[in-house]
């Protein structure tokens, strides 16, 4: 079941190329999008579609994010290797392995239980090991922060505090803001109190929920 083929390499390696013609530049992105077999994290009725650029439903009402949204956010984290990186939102787990091949450690935290169960059992079986957390992502991992970067991987109304208060000095945070629409957003924290903030383009992610009952 869990097969990878050569066939599904092409089709990776093809899917790396579409995302450098759309911008993506950072080398170890492509090459963690070209080695991850995208197609083992989605329910068998899309695997065909796997590398193609688009998003797909992974249950619980949510979605695996499209490969070039996933690139996207993974170049301006700017990542280093060894560097401990916070990922709210696990779903499928596809984004928290691209953190890792790039040499991340990963704390990611999940809300809904269905996917937290399963994602934590199969990241593992393939190799990727992160460390995993079922709970409000709008409040982070205080008992492990501070992180060097952190990654919001669905739509935020508005940039959660505790999750910058959890931000390293000289550290990044992606998140994609707004509510039906979000604008990606980088921030660098330069002081304690101080922010730098970048846009760019528009995106569509599924709402970050808060304070809504957890379960499947
Ligand atoms: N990176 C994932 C994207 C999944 S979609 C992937 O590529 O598969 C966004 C995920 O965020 C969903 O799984 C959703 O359940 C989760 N989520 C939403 N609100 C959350 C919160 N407050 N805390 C943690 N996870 C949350």
């Amino acid at each position: 079941m869990l097969k990878d083929t050569y066939r599904h390499k092409g089709l990776r390696r093809q899917l790396a190329m579409k995302l450098m013609e759309k911008g993506i530049v950072n080398s170890d992105v492509l090459a963690a999008i070209e080695k991850i077999p995208r197609h083992l994290f989605l329910d068998n009725a899309f695997i065909e579609r796997a590398y193609e650029d688009i998003a797909f439903p992974i249950g619980s009402g949510q979605t695996i994010s499209r490969p070039h949204t996933v690139a996207f956010q993974t170049e301006l984290l700017q990542l280093k290797k060894g560097e401990k990186v916070l990922e709210i939102g696990t779903g499928s787990g596809y984004q928290t392995a691209v953190l890792l091949e790039m040499g991340a450690k990963v704390y990611t935290i999940e809300r809904q239980k269905a996917l937290f169960d399963k994602t934590k059992v199969f990241l593992p079986s393939i190799g990727y090991d992160a460390k995993f957390f079922y709970g409000d992502g709008y409040k982070g991992l205080p008992a492990f922060a501070p992180f060097d970067k952190i990654i919001i991987t669905a739509g935020a109304p508005e940039i959660p505090k505790p999750l910058l208060e959890q931000l390293k000095i000289g550290g990044i945070m992606v998140i994609p803001v707004g509510d039906a629409v979000q604008t990606m957003t980088l921030l660098k924290k330069t002081a304690s109190n101080k922010l730098e903030k970048v846009e760019f383009g528009e995106f569509k992610f599924v709402p970050l929920l808060e304070d809504k009952e957890w379960g499947g």
